[in-house]
């Protein structure tokens, strides 16, 4: 009987065959290599077929979502909703997971855009110059009376400082006055 010292095409392992063309070691190999040739051939029948299809296949697509667009908006929107602490839970363990990645990367694209906002920040003070102005005069209207109320206590605060100084100043002379004061009723 003739032996073959053959591989097997599928699992790569070495074996004796009794006939040249042998490919497998076994049913199983073999059983499994064909199954494999035709899902290839299954797959690539179903792609050209796909394939074929596709002007028409995006054609219904687009007019099914034209004539459920409030229905696919509204489940959407319901889906979002729905899993809405999930998600805000999900956001928050990310976070606290990659908490120094994130500052990192804050902190990297602050400083790579610094120019850049700068530029941004000036362009968009002078193109609305008028309306901060405005803003401005607003706030400075709404709170007026705050604004001055805070500005009594600071002259207060700083005219009891300048007399603190001025007797601090003073302390010598004052001393030296009481001195005398003691020295002129003894006698
Ligand atoms: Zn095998």
């Amino acid at each position: 009987m003739a032996r073959y010292e053959k591989q097997c095409a599928a699992c790569g392992a070495d074996f004796v065959a009794a006939r040249k063309n042998k490919k497998y070691c076994g049913t199983k190999c073999r059983n499994r290599a064909r199954y494999e040739a035709n899902r290839e051939e299954e797959i690539s029948k179903q792609r050209a077929r796909y394939e074929a299809n596709r002007e028409e296949r995006l054609a219904y697509a687009c007019a099914y979502r034209e004539a459920n667009r409030e229905e696919i908006l509204a489940k959407g929107r319901a889906r979002y909703e729905g899993n809405r602490a999930e998600r805000l839970a999900y956001a928050r363990a990310y976070r606290d997971a990659n908490r120094e990645e994130i500052l990192a990367y804050a902190s990297d694209y602050h400083e790579a855009h610094r120019a850049e906002r700068r530029a941004y920040n000036l362009a968009y003070r002078d193109a609305n110059r008028e309306e901060i102005r405005a803003k401005d005069r607003a706030r400075y209207e709404g709170n007026r009376e705050e604004i001055s109320t805070k500005a009594r206590a600071n002259a207060r605060l700083s005219a009891a400082r300048e007399e603190m100084r001025d007797v601090l100043m003073a302390m010598p002379q004052i001393e030296q006055m009481i001195l005398s004061e003691g020295e002129n009723h003894d006698q």
